[in-house]
């Protein structure tokens, strides 16, 4: 098993040091590979990311990904994006569940669902036209984008609470139309119970019943959308984590970007970047991941905490912490 770590910039420097110590502690055959890219790498060599890396990325199995700062500057090539293309990472997986003794907007603790966002096509294909009294962008709804989105899901609902929810708007738009009837399709085929919603009652259903979902998938924008309000329900951006997965690498990153305002100061929250170690653990089939939770909930109990949660602990103090509640409990 070879992984990729890019630690990339801002706060991405402080909590994927971190994140490794935990992973460090299975004890694990890894070989990992560091790689600089990102914003910092940019301003000193004048590439953010380059076909070598690519190369080398391709070479490992799987990405352990801090945060990049993204600039405005056409000459600055995105590093996600370009990784994303290149490994055809088309699911965008966002587990949602609360963390013992953190409320988030709602109030509420009792949900625990995931979001399955389609990450290669929709409304973000880039093909698009732009003149001086029309711009348009093409949103693109594939067959083979929509089954293999809705398989993923469906994989995903058979190992929980078998219940899929899709959401859509195809009421107006109807290459959603298209996309709902894949998806049902291929719950049935799947023996997965299934529901629809439209993404606008959606997004108040999340807030008021978050409880009633399981898997929920939708297309790449309203993924993106909906995803970073269900950061809200959880509680704080330092808490949540994604991945990214294709049919062969997996890429897992933090939801929270580089942070500059707290970068450098070694405060900023690592527990996201350590879920994305448990969901790296998951996806490779390491059947001890589950004590990761155990030790998140272990220093939340005591307040070994970042200040974002009202702690006064250090980003590594917060790693070791779980590190060796992890070496402890394995
Ligand atoms: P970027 O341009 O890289 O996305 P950003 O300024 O948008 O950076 P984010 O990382 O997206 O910053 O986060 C927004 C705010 O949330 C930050 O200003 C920061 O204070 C807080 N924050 C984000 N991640 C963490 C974390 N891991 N721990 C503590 N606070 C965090
Ligand atoms: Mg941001």
């Amino acid at each position: 098993m070879k992984l990729a770590v890019i630690e990339g910039d801002g706060i991405g420097r402080e909590v994927i040091p971190a994140a490794v110590k935990v992973l460090d502690a299975f004890g694990l055959d890894f070989e990992k590979v560091p790689l600089e890219l990102g914003y910092t790498r940019w301003e000193r060599t004048g590439t953010a990311i380059s076909n070598s890396d690519i190369e080398t990325i391709k070479g490992c199995d799987a990405i352990l990904f801090g945060a990049v700062t993204t600039v405005q500057d056409p000459n600055y090539k995105s590093v996600l994006l370009t990784i994303r293309k290149e490994l055809d990472l088309y699911a965008n997986i966002r587990p949602v569940k609360p963390l013992p003794g953190i409320i988030g907007v709602t109030g509420r603790s009792d949900f625990d669902f995931i979001l399955v966002r389609e990450n290669t096509e929709g409304l973000y294909s880039g093909i698009e036209e732009i003149g001086p009294d029309l711009c348009w962008t093409k949103r693109v709804v594939t067959r083979k984008g929509s089954e293999r989105i809705a398989e993923y899901a469906c994989k995903l609902a058979k190992k929980r609470r078998n219940k899929l929810t899709i959401v859509h708007k195809s009421n107006v738009l109807k290459s959603d139309k298209f996309f709902l009837n894949i998806c049902r399709q291929t719950a049935t085929a799947n023996g997965v119970e299934y529901e629809d919603m439209l993404v606008d009652s959606m997004a108040y259903s999340l807030m008021m019943h978050p409880e009633k979902y399981d898997v929920v998938v939708t297309t790449n924008l309203f993924g993106d959308i909906l995803s970073d309000m269900c950061a809200a329900l959880v509680g704080s951006l330092g808490l949540v984590p994604s991945a990214n997965i294709g049919e062969k690498y997996a890429f897992f990153e933090p939801v929270h970007g580089s942070a500059p305002d707290i970068a450098g100061k070694g405060i900023a929250n690592p527990l996201a970047a350590i879920l994305c170690v448990k969901m790296l653990l998951e996806w490779m089939g390491e059947q001890r991941y589950p004590v990761i939770d155990e030790a998140i909930a272990h220093v939340l109990l005591k307040k070994i905490i970042t200040p974002d949660l009202g702690g006064k602990a250090s980003t590594l103090e917060v790693g070791n912490a779980v590190a060796e509640f992890v070496a402890r409990h394995l």
